[in-house]
């Protein structure tokens, strides 16, 4: 469509009713999200080389899927496969609706009410869910380089979602037994990690830090003497913030606020979903991890993460 039957087809658009303009977008909607959700699909076709199943560089392409994405066949093993074929998105239907509730998931809308809006059922709007935070819960960080904030948060703990309630004693000092201790840590280059911990003990947070710490950087904490003693042997300059409100800094640079920032955001968020099952929260860590990773264009990458 030319620029000038577009100017003449968006005035029109004001003398629709209420009901056509809902038909309008909701026909926009399916078109937007399969472009999107095609052209992802498509930057993945061109990369495909080798077979899934034998590794053979030798393809034909072998027509398309009832969904129009291009099938493969093997000349060695004589298997076909699609671009999605491996991913989690592999013979999941209706991809005309992944994009909107990929931003549905970014509003944090419960399931039920994801389910209702997109007219797909539950158990589907709980298995999407699923699919699209697979391959982000599993993206975890390598290294922590340069300014690093550690420290933990505590959330309430939930069983919600448990069909069968095994109870683990998470005992703490102070007679605090039912919140989880969430340890996070970030540089200022945006790499981010958390760990879902039993205890709030040096050891536990020795594993979840440790490993992760680059020689030469500059880790900055809280009092907690756990962390004094983890870096002890390190090639580590460790900044310890000592005040009541954490609400100190070093020159300037060295703080923990960006990241008590980070908490508080993912927190309030949280609130959301009114309680979320201890079993998920790493999830829920992953999923939020990943929105403020790819903000700017959250709901194709969740299609391509996916992938
Ligand atoms: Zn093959």
């Amino acid at each position: 469509m030319n620029n000038k039957q577009f100017q003449t087809f968006l005035r029109q658009i004001s003398s629709l009713n209420y009901s056509q303009l809902k038909q309008l977008r909701h026909s926009s909607d399916t078109q937007i999200s399969s472009n999107i959700v095609g052209q992802a699909i498509s930057d993945r076709e061109e990369t495909i080389s080798a077979c899934p199943h034998c590794d053979s560089k030798k393809l034909n392409r072998w027509g398309m899927t009832k969904q129009g994405i291009q099938r493969f066949r093997c000349k060695s093993c004589n298997k076909t496969f699609n671009a999605l074929s491996g991913t989690p998105l592999y013979r999941m239907r209706k991809p005309e609706k992944w994009l909107k509730y990929t931003q549905l998931m970014w509003q944090g809308v419960p399931l039920r009410k994801a389910a209702s809006e997109l007219d797909i059922n539950l158990r589907t709007s709980f298995r999407w869910r699923h699919v699209f935070l697979k391959k982000p819960s599993k993206a975890g960080c390598n290294k922590l380089t340069g300014i690093i904030e550690a420290d933990e948060t505590f959330i309430p703990e939930s069983f919600k979602g448990r069909k069968v309630i095994a109870r683990k004693a998470r005992k703490r000092g102070g007679g605090d037994t039912d919140k989880v201790p969430v340890f996070m840590a970030l540089d200022r280059s945006g790499d981010i990690t958390h760990k879902v911990l039993e205890r709030d003990t040096k050891e536990e947070l020795e594993l979840a830090l440790k490993p992760l710490l680059a020689s030469s950087s500059v880790l900055c904490t809280d009092g907690n003497l756990s962390y004094k003693s983890i870096v002890k042997d390190l090639d580590i300059d460790h900044k310890r913030l000592i005040a009541l409100d954490n609400q100190r800094v070093i020159y300037g640079i060295y703080h923990i606020q960006t990241l008590n920032n980070y908490m508080m955001r993912w927190k309030t968020w949280l609130n959301r979903f009114h309680g979320v099952g201890t079993a998920y929260l790493e999830n829920y860590l992953s999923w939020f991890r990943f929105m403020e990773q790819h903000a700017a264009q959250v709901e194709q990458d969740w299609i391509k993460a996916a992938l």
